[in-house]
């Protein structure tokens, strides 16, 4: 049979985007006839490439910048977690249907428990960043049983609808710390996020404000940059002798999810993990 099932990244821009490299290395190595397309649409013609979406019959989908939320009106249902984020990462065809997900969250999630062995119940966690990201995180979060949260971002009505939305949708109430001058970790924070994109390629050289001065010994430091894996923010953070998860781990999470999502099988994620460091490391 030479028809190949279709799933991608819509985009733009698109070109870096790694997660074609996983979604195929892992289609090769359980013997699937699929495709994942790294496709360039510019924000005009986003409804024109869901109708060719429907029409390809195409399995499933990933949004990434500038599409995550104006893909929401041109879809069928959204999970309960996509409406609360306010945000779709994935989608997947059910009887011709296209449903909205966000797995964002859910891949730092499983990342926390797979490669930082942490449980989320039960934390305190400091989130840095207001953006998608850090709203996907704060949910599953929440959702997962998570205590306390600190919002730190740089624009208050960013976080403050962050926290609103949060609240609706979990229940959990968040604190917000503006960001002005260095942040100091609290002394009973279990775990701290960077959910902004500061640190990301090419701006290496960055990091986040933060006085980790005050930081306690249990302290893990995750950070959803994942381009390069080790951020200046993990690296200062092993230098103090702090566990560090990285954002290569939700990367590859999310799509691990996205794999089992569309095919309804459980993915190889040794592959995909290795897929995504070759491509990452330019090999
Ligand atoms: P958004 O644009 O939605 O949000 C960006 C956030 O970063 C905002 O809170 C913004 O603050 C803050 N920010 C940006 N620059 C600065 C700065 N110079 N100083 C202070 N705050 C700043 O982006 P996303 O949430 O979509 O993405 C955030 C990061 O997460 C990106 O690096 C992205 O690559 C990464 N990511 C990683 C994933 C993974 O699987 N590893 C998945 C999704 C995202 P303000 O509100 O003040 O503007």
């Amino acid at each position: 049979m030479y028809k190949a099932e279709l799933v991608g990244v819509l985009g733009c821009p698109v070109a870096e985007n790694p997660t074609g490299v996983m979604q195929e290395a892992a289609f090769q190595a359980v013997g699937l006839n699929w495709r994942y397309l790294t496709i360039e649409v510019q924000p005009e013609n986003l409804a024109d490439a869901i109708r060719g979406v429907r029409a390809f019959g195409m399995r499933g989908l990933n949004l990434t910048i500038p599409h995550k939320v104006a893909v929401i009106a041109h879809l069928d249902d959204l999970t309960p977690a996509a409406r609360a984020i306010g945000a779709v990462n994935t989608v997947r065809r059910e009887d011709g249907r296209l449903i909205g997900e966000n797995t964002d969250g859910k891949g730092f999630l499983r990342g926390l428990r797979a490669d930082a062995g942490r449980d989320p119940a039960g934390q305190r966690v400091v989130i840095l960043g207001a953006g998608g990201a850090a709203r996907a995180i704060a949910t599953e979060l929440a959702l997962a049983g998570a205590t306390e949260l600190t919002v730190v971002n740089r624009t208050a009505s960013r976080a403050e609808a962050m926290i609103a939305d949060l609240a609706a949708a979990t229940g959990l109430g968040a604190r917000y710390v503006p960001w002005v001058g260095p942040y100091a970790v609290p002394p009973d924070a279990d775990i701290l996020v960077n959910a902004t994109s500061i640190g990301l390629f090419p701006d290496t050289g960055a990091m986040p404000d933060v006085d980790l001065d005050s930081a306690p010994p249990h302290l893990l430091v995750a950070d959803a940059v994942f381009n390069p894996p080790e951020t200046r923010l993990l690296a200062a953070a092993k230098a103090r002798g702090l566990a560090v998860l990285d954002g290569l781990s939700m990367l590859v999470y999310q799509g691990v999810i996205g794999f089992e999502y569309w095919t309804g099988q459980a993915a190889p994620e040794a592959v995909m993990k290795d897929a995504l460091r070759r491509a990452l490391s330019g090999e």
